[in-house]
């Protein structure tokens, strides 16, 4: 039989050589492309109570009209026609915008059917297709109709009946790709049954059936592969097998000024097996923010020193290059490590010394920004290398440094916190280390939502705990005033900020200062000789300052959830109660959700997954470089369960080959292999 990835569309009638580039431009070639490309939506013509109607649901209404139409235009080209009508007893209005030619077909008392999205607070429907005659109303009445994606060229019309004439020559020769015992297990329907059933469902009951045998079967292979390449690497990659001294780590530990919490200390234990392995290590250390991962990183490289290695610890700021220098000379320098910092902004002169102390191997510990992988830098025996805040690094940049050694242990530390099944389906090939337990005695932050009027009151509320010995950050968006946002400008909130606390010492700090300058604020702020630090989001990521227990973020809605939990986490590190407060008068529903958010959970994972929620996964950790995988239908959002129970299935298989016939594992390894398949 033919592989339907190796038929063109051009075998079907009507299917010239301009409609195929027309397709091509889709995405579809080959007769497997066009049928798996699937609706993204359809329109369901099922009547409905506008009372069980959702807010924002696509809806399908039938009413009599009761009142004239009305018409307004705004230039020449845009129109927006409304009149009343009646809907199961319920009075709505019905919007439609551009189509002024519906006007005189709009009699009074007349019957209606409309679809469109549904606004429940002002009972108004967006009309998008509107049914006049009994004849129209009663064929499309009931139906699903899908709606598929176009360019201008291709209508959706001409598409389903493409889509149809495929299904009739080779629908047949769908063949399937989950072994039996997964289909029976979960009852799913065979594929060829559920990709009709995606096309064309008879009722909601179908499509979505439909829709869980085919994102099932794309998360299962997606991970056979994730799980295979792991598999393959485990035995290919070479490593370094080394020896570390036991008694002098522990000792090292027991040294710091505090004891470990029990997920640092089992992380500290994974790092430590992963070092000895013969294997290279490649390992993504997730902990919230205040979790306490500096030490981790500060412990891993003692380790990797005790191995006879250097080891380089990457990190996105000039700021948090200087803070990790300070802290990890003050843990590491009394076991006899040299720590060194390297970043883009250093003197000729120490520049130069450093990277000669980094060649000659008398550098232990480096510390830097991307300065760590320019070409001039050559180590001398690199065994570990570590990145902080990683996700603000791109592939290409953190790959760059693991080639400065030979087959070095990699770390990735990460506060953003991925939800774990999207962790694990993002960074497969990794080993994943989660510190998921908060340092003893730590006081939860009080969050607040409060609006800019009440500016007068967060000020004095700043003066009372800057008088107590404490310090606070005061964030605002940006540093250059953007009429377009009106938003609020720093250097002008540091000049008000310091007249309103007048004599408390308020500093300013943002990312157009020099790294001399941004050093100096950080020092006097670090010594509590500035109290309160106005800056823009340059302290976002990192900075750990345990005394500062106010966070006040200016505009908070102008941001995004992960970068206000980030902020947030500035505060609470062991100073004591710690409070932030977000001051926004925000526009939208999605500022008003995010400030709520805010004010009920401190948890990193659990705002991760509602602004994961909130923005699709496309927009998460901004845009596709973040490396989350896009399927045809699956989404890591709504099916992160059936992504686990996948993932899980496809391990069993590819290890033990249980539930699956030779027959079976043989093609799905050719899939798995050869990157042929449904997925791109
Ligand atoms: P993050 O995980 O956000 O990078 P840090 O490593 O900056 O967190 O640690 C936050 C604060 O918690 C630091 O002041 C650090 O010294 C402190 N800390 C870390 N581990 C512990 C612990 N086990 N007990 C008490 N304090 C800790
Ligand atoms: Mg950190």
């Amino acid at each position: 039989m033919t592989k339907l990835t190796n038929v063109p569309v051009t075998v079907l009638p009507g299917v010239g050589p301009e409609r195929a580039i027309q397709l091509a431009e889709l995405g579809i070639k080959s007769m497997e492309d066009l049928l798996t490309y699937y609706p993204f939506r359809y329109d369901n013509y099922q009547l409905i109570n506008p009372v069980d109607a959702l807010h924002e649901e696509r809806v399908t209404f039938r009413g009599k009209i009761v009142g004239s139409p009305s018409m307004r235009w705004f230039g020449k080209k845009q129109s927006r026609l409304t009149v009343k009508m009646e809907v199961d007893n319920i009075p709505i209005t019905v919007m439609w915008f551009n189509q002024h030619y519906l006007k005189p077909k709009l009699s009074y008392g007349s019957t209606v059917m409309v679809t469109g999205r549904w606004d429940r607070e002002k009972l108004l429907i967006n009309g998008e297709r509107t049914f006049f005659s009994q004849k129209e109303q009663e064929a499309h009445l009931g139906q699903f109709e899908p709606i598929y994606s176009v360019t201008s060229k291709i209508k959706v019309s001409w598409l389903r009946k493409l889509i149809m004439e495929a299904f009739k020559e080779y629908g047949s020769q769908i063949e399937e790709v989950l072994p039996a015992s997964l289909r029976s297990k979960y009852r799913l329907i065979s594929r060829a049954k559920a990709i009709y059933y995606l096309h064309f469902p008879r009722d909601i009951k179908d499509g979505h059936q439909a829709r869980r045998s085919i994102v099932y079967e794309e998360l299962f292979l997606y991970e056979c592969r994730l799980i295979w390449s792991r598999l393959q690497n485990r035995h290919e990659t070479k490593g370094i097998s080394r020896e570390i001294d036991e008694r002098k780590l522990k000792e090292m530990i027991d040294n710091l000024s505090f004891p470990l919490t029990s997920a640092q200390q089992r992380v500290v234990d994974e790092i430590c097996a992963d070092l000895k392995s013969p294997f290279q290590m490649n390992r993504l250390l997730q902990g919230d923010v205040g979790s306490g991962k500096t030490v981790v990183a500060a412990i891993a490289l003692y380790a990797n020193y005790l191995s006879g290695y250097q080891g380089a610890l990457m990190v996105p700021t000039e700021i948090l290059a200087d803070q990790h220098a300070t802290s990890l000379k003050s843990i590491l320098e009394k076991w006899g490590l040299k720590v060194v910092t390297l970043t883009g902004n250093m003197k000729a002169a120490s520049r130069r010394e450093t990277l000669e102390q980094i060649q000659q191997g008398s550098a232990d510990v480096i510390v830097g920004t991307h300065a760590l992988i320019q070409e001039a830098v050559v180590y001398q025996k690199l065994g570990l290398v570590i990145t902080d805040e990683q996700h603000r690094f791109g592939v290409k940049q953190r790959g760059t440094l693991r080639e400065k050694g030979e087959f070095p242990d990699v770390l990735m530390m990460t506060a953003t916190p991925i939800p774990r099944t999207l962790a694990i389906s993002v960074y497969g090939e990794m080993d994943v280390s989660i510190i998921d337990e908060m340092p003893a005695g730590r006081e939860p932050i009080a969050t607040y939502w409060v609006k800019k009027e009440a500016w007068k009151r967060i000020m004095a509320f700043v003066a009372k705990e800057c008088k107590a010995g404490r310090q606070a950050y005061i964030i605002c968006p940006l540093i250059e005033e953007s009429e377009k946002l009106d938003l609020a400008n720093a250097v002008e909130l540091f000049e008000q900020v310091t007249l309103e606390l007048s004599p408390i010492r308020v500093g300013l700090l943002h990312g157009r200062m020099s790294s001399v300058e941004k050093e100096e604020i950080m020092g006097l702020y670090e010594q509590n000789d500035v109290q309160v630090l106005i800056s823009t989001t340059v302290i976002e990521v990192g900075v750990n300052v345990p005394n500062a227990t106010v966070m006040v973020i200016y505009d908070a809605d102008r941001f995004g959830l992960a970068q206000l939990h980030q902020l947030r986490g500035r505060v609470g590190r062991g100073g004591g109660a710690s409070t932030c407060v977000l001051v926004a008068n925000p526009k939208s529903e999605t500022g008003k959700e995010r400030m709520e958010i805010m004010t009920e959970t401190t948890d990193g994972f659990v705002i991760s997954e509602r602004d994961l929620q909130m923005r699709g996964p496309g927009d998460f950790l901004g845009v596709k470089q973040s490396g989350l995988p896009e399927f045809r239908l699956a989404d890591l959002t709504r099916d992160e369960r059936i992504l686990e129970v996948a993932r899980n299935d496809a391990k069993e298989i590819l290890q033990s080959k249980d539930g699956i016939t030779s027959e079976e594992y043989e093609d799905l390894l050719k899939r798995v292999q050869t990157d042929e398949s449904i997925l791109d």
